[in-house]
């Protein structure tokens, strides 16, 4: 036998850096991404998620046959739900009436309990699905409340595991890191191992209107008026989350949500990687930042999940359509030319 694995968590990491084409043409210099979505949970979570509670079980806050309580219905749920399965616990989720019920039959069908919560509430009402969540770590015997944003186990599987692998598989000529970022964990992690090797490093940070975090970066200030509702999915906040270290990033560029449900579409077409929304965002915001770029700079771009999560959204033309993402008139010379 060759290269078998014990269990699907060793799978986990070691994700392929492929050379993009066609979608950075006119770029200065190459452009690589890292296909997280090769992860076993189709997400770079898959990393984090593991990491968390390894820490968790060293530090003694799960005992076995625990639960582990979160609020999730996205790709941390997954990552922590296969990890679970592997190692005998339980999960319970709380996640909100606005998320598809796909999302939440998948993350059931990995053995998840999943308890939907009404959107529109305060996050301190307790019918909130951040209450709910604190509540049932207090209640349940045996639980540990995960807390992604303010773990900083998560920022350190990418310290060290994305960041050495980044490193390694460039051979340590990767001048530009491009992520977009969420709880802070990936864009921190990374950063902080690339420039302990190389203080040159760039780190840019890709964010969305409606969050506040380039304004915080660039001001210090919580600014609560940048705040509102928005399409992308899977970056941007509407807080600081600790995993934060601003010393190891360099730039944060917004990216409009139609820029990056396009960008996604194409790298589908052009490059046949079938990706999620936010890798879409990357790709636009690099191509926004394109001048300072020269030919001797080679660009690490992260892709953080699959096309699948997304099917009845980004890829699906009535929804891009209904929120003038798409045009009329190119959907109808589509089916003019399929017709
Ligand atoms: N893209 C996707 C699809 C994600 O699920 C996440 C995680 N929320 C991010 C980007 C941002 O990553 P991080 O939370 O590590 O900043």
């Amino acid at each position: 036998m060759h290269k078998v694995f014990d269990n699907i968590l060793q799978t986990i990491g070691d994700t392929p850096l492929v050379r993009l084409n066609r979608v950075v043409a006119g770029m200065p210099c190459p452009v690589y991404a890292k296909i997280e979505y090769g992860n076993p949970g189709n997400s770079i979570k898959d990393r984090m998620a593991l990491k968390m509670l390894e820490v968790a079980e060293q530090e003694g806050k799960i005992k076995p046959g625990g639960t582990i309580i979160e609020g999730t219905s996205g790709n941390t749920g997954m990552g922590l739900a296969i990890a679970a399965i592997i190692k005998g616990y339980k999960c319970i989720f709380t996640t909100t009436d606005k998320q598809s019920k796909e999302k939440i039959d998948i993350l059931k069908a990995m053995g998840a309990e999943v308890i939907v919560c009404p959107t529109n509430v305060e996050p301190e009402d307790p019918r909130s699905y951040y209450s709910v969540s604190k509540r049932l770590a207090k209640e349940v015997p045996n639980s540990w409340y995960v807390n992604q944003y303010d773990n900083l186990a998560n920022r350190l599987a990418h310290y060290e595991q994305t960041g050495p692998e980044i490193w390694n598989q460039t051979d340590g000529k990767v001048t530009h890191v491009v992520v977009a970022s969420g709880t802070g964990g990936t864009i921190t992690g990374i950063g902080q191992y690339l420039k302990e090797q190389n203080p040159n490093v760039k780190m840019w940070a890709i964010d969305t209107y409606g969050s506040l975090l380039k304004k915080w970066f660039d001001t210090g200030e919580i600014d609560m008026k940048e705040v509102h509702p928005y399409i992308s999915e899977g970056f941007g906040e509407d807080f600081v989350p600790e995993n934060y270290d601003r010393n190891v990033i360099d730039h944060f560029e917004k990216v409009t949500d139609k820029d990056g449900a396009v960008m996604a579409r194409r790298i589908a077409k052009e490059e046949g990687i079938f990706v999620g929304y936010s890798a879409g965002s990357v790709i636009a915001g690099l191509l926004q930042l394109k001048a300072q770029l020269s030919k001797d700079d080679l660009v690490v771009v992260i892709f953080h999940d699959h096309g699948s999560r997304y099917v009845g959204k980004i890829y699906n033309d009535e929804w891009m359509l209904e929120r003038g993402f798409l045009d009329v008139e190119t959907v109808k010379d589509l089916i003019g030319g399929l017709g």
